[in-house]
């Protein structure tokens, strides 16, 4: 006989992982989480995938920081990573939090005061909630003193961010993910939404099912291109050959909205003359996409009356990750397809609250609201509203501190729940620069790869532990409540946060999380409606919402674009190859990315007990020819290596890879796959290549 196990409250909050943002209940019975279950929220439906139902019990496990840890005197080298989870008090001693702190900001102000503002770098966290990134990003921009605050949208969408910016006047998507019901034709490129939003991934099929037609573009076969109407597995690095052709198409075809282009844009002519030499013919050799093919596809985008296009890393993280975008962008400006509902533009979100972590000022060129750090306007209201001097050069982004740690200029951070030394390109030269720190500060749930490498570890709260707003990727800002306590003596990071700032002399006063939010309501017009106990009471409001009786805007640049003219503009792109090509010695291609089953650097799904049972091991994925090629069989140990470094891993099979290409998921620590990326940035989001570098393999371990 099984005895029923009755939960003694449910807790309405959302999920942790992806940025498509679905509600769920958790069902606890004494400070435990017994199952998750989903919620009629705006996103979901009551839909989870298998990282929202089964990824909670992280929250739990026995590897928790529970206490403060500081850096024991005779430690091993903090160049030592290999990290051993049952000798970390060898390296760490436990502290009281008063001693931790007092450490933690007298450090701080003393490299501050010693080698200047701009020794110190924060990077917070794109899983925190948006008030933590606010008070993050005040922290270091008041008590710090610079802009050299970044977070994991440099990582993700920091390309299509500064093409968006430039082109309409906004980072954010024109429609959510559901309008893909209202679409008649949905472009999905750069993207897997099956397995990193698969809810989303869910509105699509049923999209489909009632008639709307999927063209999906990727060298990469995923399950939703088994759906799809037509399958552009085009060639990796070939993004703007491909749709400057489709453009060329819809110029030559006349096939553009002369009304659109007229009233509500600029700079067409410009694009016109530029797409003239992209010829579908010229261009079908270089992205191995048949002309024929893209005459279809582009005409078929062009004269739907409703088309969206959604994509994902794969446009964005490449050294060409802004021109990838400003075709995007064009293809719907020239054709109109934007502005009204089941039409539009949207990036999918990676991390639960990547967006609103961007929206509150955790980016080292903008204050909330996108609001330019060097702008004379902003830099008056932020001063006035924080009672002190601002710098006025924009800071240092993610991949640019670690350089700068390198060269002695950057020595002391705060890292708030990422993991740079498992995210960052060329993971070796991060986990070095990490380790040459003169005082290196980690809050987090778990003793992460960065962690380890810390002066001082300050023990946080995980998801489920504390209340706060998130934004989704359709701009919906969302309530997350507290359904546990934090255990042992882990503490919220807004309390953590504001300690640090209180000890670095900062007077702040705010009475809860509400409180926080309610300032930034001040200095963020697109949230100005949203009154705290509002958003308590509504649950879930998308901005803009500028006013108290504004319902929020799902759809937006329905008659004109946020910019100084009202208009867009078109920004011509031209084929930039990749930093680094295969060649003699590096024949093959790596690209990186997700599983459905884990999340990003794995510290949260690897330790949820169904997620990893699902999927354990490390594993590269490789076409079956070359793993012929290479005498290997599925399974067998293999080894990757780039001109960075090497990793061993399991081969699997999978032809869902065009030949000559290795997908690799970045979230084992076993075999941490960014030892081998390439840093080399797009200079515009200064985004790195994680989708393309040389790489070669070889059988056995190294
Ligand atoms: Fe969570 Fe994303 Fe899955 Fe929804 S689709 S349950 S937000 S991981």
């Amino acid at each position: 006989e099984v005895a029923l196990v009755v939960p003694d409250k449910q807790v309405d909050s959302v999920c942790p992982y992806c940025g498509v943002g679905c509600q769920l209940t958790y069902h606890v019975k004494d400070n435990k989480i017994l199952h998750v279950e989903g919620r009629d929220g705006p996103a979901n439906h009551k839909r989870l995938c298998v990282k929202g139902r089964y990824g909670f019990d992280y929250a739990h496990h026995a590897q928790r920081l529970t206490v403060p840890l500081i850096r024991r005197a005779d430690a091993p080298k903090r160049g030592d990573f290999s990290m051993d989870p049952d000798r970390v008090m060898d390296v760490f001693r436990e502290a009281t939090w008063d001693e931790a702190l007092d450490l933690v900001a007298s450090k701080f102000i003393a490299l501050r005061d010693t080698h200047g503002k701009k020794s110190l770098a924060g990077f917070g966290s794109a899983k925190g909630s948006n008030e933590e990134a606010y008070l993050f990003q005040k922290l270091v921009r008041t008590g710090f003193g610079s802009n050299n605050v970044d977070h994991c949208t440099r990582l993700c969408h920091a390309s299509s961010v500064a093409a968006l910016l430039e082109g309409i006047g906004s980072g954010a998507v024109s429609n959510p993910v559901m309008d893909v019901m209202r679409a008649e034709v949905v472009i999905v490129i750069g993207a897997n939404p099956a397995q990193n939003h698969p809810v989303a991934a869910t509105w699509i099929k049923n999209a489909i099912n009632n008639g709307t037609r999927l063209i999906m573009m990727d060298p990469r076969r995923s399950d939703l291109s088994r759906l799809a109407h037509r399958f552009l597995q085009f060639k990796p690095d070939t993004d703007v050959a491909l749709l400057n052709a489709m453009m060329h198409v819809i110029v030559h075809e006349g096939l553009v909205d002369q009304d659109f282009i007229a009233a509500r844009t600029i700079g067409f002519e410009e694009l016109k003359a530029n797409v003239e030499g992209y010829s579908p013919e010229l261009m079908a050799p270089i992205c191995g996409i048949d002309a024929d093919e893209i005459r279809y596809v582009a005409r078929l985008y062009a004269t739907s009356k409703g088309s969206m296009i959604l994509w994902g890393m794969g446009i964005s993280q490449h050294v060409h990750g802004t021109d990838n975008a400003r075709c995007l962008i064009a293809l719907a400006l020239m054709t109109g397809q934007i502005g009204k509902p089941g039409a539009g533009l949207h990036p999918l979100r990676g991390q639960n609250n990547v967006q609103g972590a961007s929206d509150a000022g955790l980016i080292p060129m903008m204050y909330p609201d996108y609001q330019r750090v060097d702008s004379p306007a902003a830099i008056a209201r932020f001063e006035q509203l924080w009672g002190m001097p601002l710098d006025h050069q924009p800071g240092l982004t993610v991949v640019e501190v670690m350089n700068a740690i390198k060269a002695g200029s950057v020595r002391g951070m705060y890292i708030m729940g990422e993991n740079p030394a498992m995210s960052d390109p060329d993971a070796n030269h991060a986990r070095e620069a990490l380790a040459a720190l003169d005082h290196l500060v980690v809050q987090d749930i778990f003793l992460t790869e960065t962690a380890y490498l810390a002066d001082v570890i300050l023990p946080a709260s995980a998801f489920p532990e504390k209340t706060g707003s998130f934004t989704n990727t359709d701009r919906l800002v969302q309530m997350g409540r507290q359904a546990l306590a934090p255990p042992g003596q882990a503490k919220q990071d807004l309390w953590i946060i504001q300690q640090i700032a209180s000890r670095m002399g900062l007077d702040w006063h705010y009475d809860g999380v509400g409180d926080v939010f309610e300032e930034m309501r001040l200095s963020m017009p697109s949230i100005g409606g949203m009154r705290w106990d509002r958003l308590e009471r509504e649950q879930a409001i998308t901005y803009p919402c500028e006013n108290e009786g504004d319902p929020g805007q799902s759809v937006v640049f329905t008659d004109h674009f946020p910019t100084e003219s009202k208009r867009a503009r078109f920004v011509p792109a031209d084929i930039i190859p990749a930093n680094e090509r295969p060649d003699s010695d590096y024949p093959l291609v790596l690209i990186t990315g997700r599983q459905l089953e884990h999340w990003h650097t794995g510290s949260m799904t690897r330790r949820a007990a169904v997620l990893d049972a699902i999927e354990p091991d490390p594993v590269a994925l490789i076409h079956p020819l070359d793993l012929v090629a290479l005498g290997a069989a599925p399974g067998d140990v293999i080894t990757l290596e780039s001109r960075r470094g090497q990793v061993t891993l399991y081969a699997r099979a999978d032809d869902s890879s065009p030949r000559g290409a290795v997908f690799v998921p970045f979230c084992y620590y076993e075999a941490a796959i960014n030892r081998l990326t390439n840093p080399a940035l797009d200079p515009f989001g200064k985004i790195p290549e994680f989708k393309y570098c040389a790489i070669r393999m070889s059988i056995g371990g190294a």
